[in-house]
Parts: structure tokens; C-alpha cells; sequence
């Protein structure tokens, strides 16, 4: 089975034979094949170590694994989803590796991680990655293999901490935090010792030539598609969004030197296509690209597309679209509240919304999915009863069209300016009050579960001591229930639940991510802070006004 899966692998790159002298690497991904041969992020690291001479490297999931070596002297994994992290730990012990660094000794390899899960936050995890990289992989993961290639011979202390110079290299370990109370605040974060750098700064790759697939698959959950990634980060700002200010400045792939050979390549093995990015309608130049894909030759060519800002949905990409096998677009409109929008930064208006829908329509498409959230701060009940009516409205203006509302409860995300808000204790009533208000007009609703809002809050905001209670609620299982038993468990050593998830933090608090910097100053974060809070507080002074007039 194993054999016949990874011989199944269209590569889209020739690996190199490994010298003799080589590393022997584990490159893991703590899910089954099929999701982890579904990530690009996964996808291009591993591709970049099978081309080294100087690496020797396996590749492992949850479900089958290539012929893994003896004594590995790395062990990787790319963690795209939290609570993979469960795997982790699983995979850890499999392999006889402690779970925690403080464990491990010269006889165990380097473990280390990457992907947006540890960028964003790596705090709660920290004390099981010996190695962290933080940022875009391109240059980070080259500058890591020459540096551990420096110490490879060296005691298990000198390697991290040669590895610790290296910037955007972030080693959990020299790095002492200290608690005002065991289950207070965090009073300070400071290097162990003055050679380790006060602050990691997360690494940027500044390069026209953005990522495509190394490996088309049938296995995929994407059956055999190829992906493109067509732009980097998103200029938008939303405040709440990880996917723009984790990953700022927004960069696009060149057409000719990224995009057209990228998609030559991978249109010889698949004619299945999917367009990646955080905003890829945005492209500069996407009218060209949709033109080049629109070619004849590829009239075969079934294409998807990650993502399409409401404002960008035409007639012609939704016919494009259409043609090309998708039957329903996905746009995130977050709320139909005006007075909500300009609070998270989102520059889009219900009749943009309205038109997106119309031309939808127009262009073929049988479906349309908006994508709204709760809970953010600052939203009163008007806003939700604005969110009903804005649905309403773009039903009418697309008669058949099938509407559906994905709807999520916002989440505080480190180095967004939300990161302070808690969640709203409110926002489990406020999906209810829209599903009960939408289903009688014929629109279906889909609310993302509240409980995992919840525990993805706590990840998203947590810090160090957290990852006591990560191993403990492992073997509780993952629903909420098992987090609050966990935290039932380590009362009085670790802050509550509450603390982590709902309580909205001072600004001056310090944060568990205060020593990674990430694409921007804090200033600039609490600058859009102060826009956000501004618009709430005055739209909450004109209707106290216009209820006193009534
Ligand atoms: S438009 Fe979407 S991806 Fe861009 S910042 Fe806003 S929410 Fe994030």
C-alpha cells in the first residue's frame, strides 16, 4: 500500500542522490497522506531538501511513511492545523523521542517545526520543538541546514545555540519567561544568556518567483490537482486577519518568470488547476492570467480559485469559473453592518455585495457562499439584524441563485491589531439568532462550530505553561470538555480558560509572543487599535443620540 501511494507521485522536480555523508532527515507531517500531500507549504519544503545533496530525507505521516533512517539527526514537521499538534506528540514517542526538549539529550535528533501554525504563535508548543523557523521558507530553511551543517558534530547546547543566530531561527528553549503568579501574567521574556538574541524577527522572502506544487497525486485531497500560488499576504488589513498582517507585506508572482512557466509545467501531468493565495483576485494582473488560462489549448482545464474578493467577482471570471468545472464562488463579506466593516478595516459595501451576486449569476454560477463572522468587538445587536437584511437583499437580487452564510466567531490572532479582544461570550447566541432569522428565507446557514472558536482562541493567545495542559488533553480526547477538565486539573499553576480565550488584555500587557516580531511594530498595530475603537465609540454615541430623539 505504502509503495504503491508514494509510486502513484507525478514530481515536478528531479531529487538529488544524497552524498554519503549526508543528514539523515525525518520531514513529517502529523496528519494522514492525503491531507499532507494536500499542502503546498509541505509540498515545496520537502521538495527543497530531496534536491539537496547534503540531505538524506524521508518523508513520514500519520498513515505510511517512506523507509526512515536509523539515527535521524533532524526530525521536521509543518504544522498547518492546531490540533495536529496531538499527532505530534504521538509521532514523538513512535519514533522513542522525548516529548519535550528539556528531555532530549545528544543521542536524539533536532526537532523542528514551521508552517503558519508556529509562525503565528509557537508559545503553547515551545517546549516540544528543539528548533523553530519562523517566516517564509525560501531563504530560512537553506540558512538552517548551513548552520546546523556548522555544528553537526557538536554537543546537543552549542548546536541550538549556534542555530539561535541564525535570524529567523527561534529556539524555545533559551528563552526564560517569567510569571508575575504561577497562574498570572507574564512578567518578563528574556534570553538565557547575552549571546542568544533578545528578539526573533520573522523572515521574509521578497522574490517574484512564489511557490507551485512539486507533486501532483490522485491521493491528494484535491484529486491530482497542481497548485500555483499566485500572491503572497494581502493588502487589505482586516483587523482581525492572520493572513494579512502575519504575512505583510503582500507580494505577487511575476506572470512571466512565476505564474506562466509554473503553470506549463504543471498543466503537462494534470488538468486540474487551483489558484492559491490569500487574495488572488488581486493580483495585479489577473485579467492576464484569467486571459492566459482562458487559451484554447487549456480548454480542458478545470480550475479553482482560493480566494476572490467580493469586489472582484465579474461576469466574465464568474464565466471562466463556470466553464472551467466550479459551480459556487466563496466570498468573505463578514458582516452585513457598515458600521462593522470600517470597525474590522474591510472596504466593501453591501452594494458591491449585491452586485457580486448578481454577476454570479449572470456569469453562470449556480451557487454563491458568503462567509460572515460574530462576535467582533464593537458589534451590537442592529449589526446582526443588518447582516439578516443585507442577505435578504442579495437573495432578491439573484433570484436561484443558491445562498448559503458560512459563519464563524471572531478569534484573536497574535500580530493582528485584535489581539487583545477576548471572544465574545455572546457570540453562540448570536448563531443562533441568525440561523433562526435566515432559514425561513430559504438560505441555508453554516455556523463553524462556537467550542472550537474557542479552543482555536486559546491556542491562538496562549503562552508556554500551556503546554502542560496540551499533553494532559491528549489523552482526554479534543472537545472543550476535555480542555476545561484539563484546566480543572492545573488550577492554580496555569491563568483559567477565561484569561486565555475571553478577558480583553491591556495593551501594555506583555505579550507570550513579545520577543518573534512580526511584519510590523506594535505601534502601527495599536494605531489600528485606536481606528477601530474610535468607529465603535462613535457610532455608539449617535444611536444613544437617536434613541433619546425617539
Ligand atoms: S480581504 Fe480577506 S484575506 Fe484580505 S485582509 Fe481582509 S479578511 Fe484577510
Amino acid at each position: 500500500m505504502t509503495s504503491s501511494v508514494f509510486a502513484d507521485e507525478r514530481l515536478l522536480f528531479t531529487p538529488a542522490t544524497p552524498t554519503s555523508d549526508a543528514i539523515p532527515t525525518i520531514f513529517a507531517f502529523p496528519n494522514e497522506y492525503t491531507v499532507g500531500i494536500t499542502s503546498l507549504g509541505y509540498q515545496v519544503v520537502w521538495a527543497s531538501l530531496a534536491m539537496r545533496t547534503d540531505v538524506q530525507v524521508s518523508r513520514l505521516f500519520t498513515d505510511i511513511q517512506e523507509p526512515l533512517p536509523r539515527e535521524p539527526e533532524l526530525l521536521g514537521f509543518s504544522l498547518s492545523w492546531e490540533l495536529d499538534y496531538v499527532n505530534i506528540l504521538n509521532i514523538l514517542e513512535s519514533l522513542d523521542i522525548p516529548i519535550r526538549t528539556s528531555e532530549r539529550t545528544n543521542n536524539h535528533p533536532l526537532v523542528f517545526g514551521g508552517g503558519p501554525v508556529l509562525t503565528a504563535n509557537p508559545e503553547p508548543f515551545a517546549e516540544f520543538f528543539d528548533v523553530i523557523l519562523l517566516g517564509d521558507g525560501e531563504d530560512l530553511l537553506g540558512n538552517f541546514i548551513a548552520a546546523y551543517k556548522q555544528v553537526r558534530n557538536a554537543e546537543r547546547k552549542t548546536k541550538l545555540t549556534a542555530l539561535a543566530q541564525v535570524p529567523g531561527i527561534y529556539i524555545p528553549s533559551l528563552y526564560h519567561v517569567e510569571y508575575h503568579e504561577l497562574d498570572g501574567a507574564i512578567a518578563s521574556i528574556q534570553p538565557i544568556s547575552p549571546d542568544i538574541p533578545p528578539v526573533v524577527q520573522k523572515q521574509t522572502y521578497r522574490g517574484n518567483v512564489l511557490s507551485a506544487s512539486t507533486v501532483v497525486t490522485q491521493r491528494a485531497a484535491w484529486e491530482n490537482i497542481y497548485m500555483v500560488e499566485v500572491v503572497r499576504s494581502c493588502p487589505e488589513m482586516c483587523r482581525f486577519c492572520l493572513a494579512s498582517y502575519l504575512t505583510l507585506p503582500f507580494r505577487t508572482a511575476s506572470i512571466e518568470n512565476s505564474l506562466i512557466p509554473a503553470i506549463e509545467r504543471g498543466l503537462k501531468v494534470t488538468n486540474r488547476l487551483g489558484l492559491l493565495g490569500a487574495s488572488v483576485t488581486q493580483h495585479p494582473e489577473f485579467a492576464e492570467l484569467l486571459n492566459y488560462i482562458n487559451q484554447s489549448q487549456y480548454d480542458d482545464v478545470r480550475l479553482s480559485i482560493a480566494s476572490v474578493r467580493t469586489n472582484t467577482v465579474t461576469q466574465e471570471l464568474a464565466h471562466t469559473l463556470a466553464q472551467r468545472g466550479t459551480r459556487s464562488l466563496t466570498i468573505a463579506v463578514e458582516s452585513g453592518s457598515e458600521k462593522v466593516r470600517q470597525i474590522i478595516n474591510k472596504k466593501l459595501h453591501n452594494h458591491e455585495i449585491i452586485q457580486a451576486a448578481a454577476n454570479a449569476k449572470a456569469g453562470g454560477l449556480t451557487g454563491l457562499k458568503l462567509y460572515g463572522m460574530v462576535g467582533i468587538p464593537g458589534e451590537e445587536a442592529e449589526d446582526l439584524d443588518a447582516t439578516v437584511t443585507m442577505m435578504k437583499d442579495v437573495k432578491k437580487a439573484a433570484p436561484g441563485l443558491r445562498l448559503t452564510l458560512g459563519c464563524s466567531t471572531f478569534v484573536p490572532k497574535s500580530h493582528t491589531p485584535f489581539q487583545w479582544f477576548g471572544v465574545n461570550k455572546q457570540a453562540q447566541k448570536q448563531l443562533q439568532f441568525l440561523q433562526k432569522k435566515l432559514k425561513p428565507q430559504g438560505i441555508d446557514f453554516r455556523p463553524e462550530s462556537y467550542n472550537w472558536s474557542i479552543i482555536q482562541a486559546l491556542l491562538s493567545r496562549g503562552d508556554r505553561r500551556l503546554s502542560k495542559l496540551l499533553e494532559l488533553t491528549r489523552h482526554f480526547g479534543d472537545s472543550l470538555g476535555s480542555y476545561k477538565r484539563a484546566f480543572k486539573e492545573l488550577k492554580g499553576k496555569i491563568p483559567s480558560l477565561d484569561f486565555y480565550v475571553h478577558t480583553n488584555w491591556e495593551t501594555d500587557m506583555i505579550l507570550p509572543w513579545n520577543h518573534l516580531q512580526g511584519p510590523l511594530p506594535q505601534s502601527t498595530l495599536l494605531k489600528h487599535l485606536a481606528d477601530a475603537t474610535q468607529v465603535s465609540q462613535k457610532s455608539k454615541v449617535k444611536s444613544q443620540k437617536s434613541r433619546r430623539l425617539v
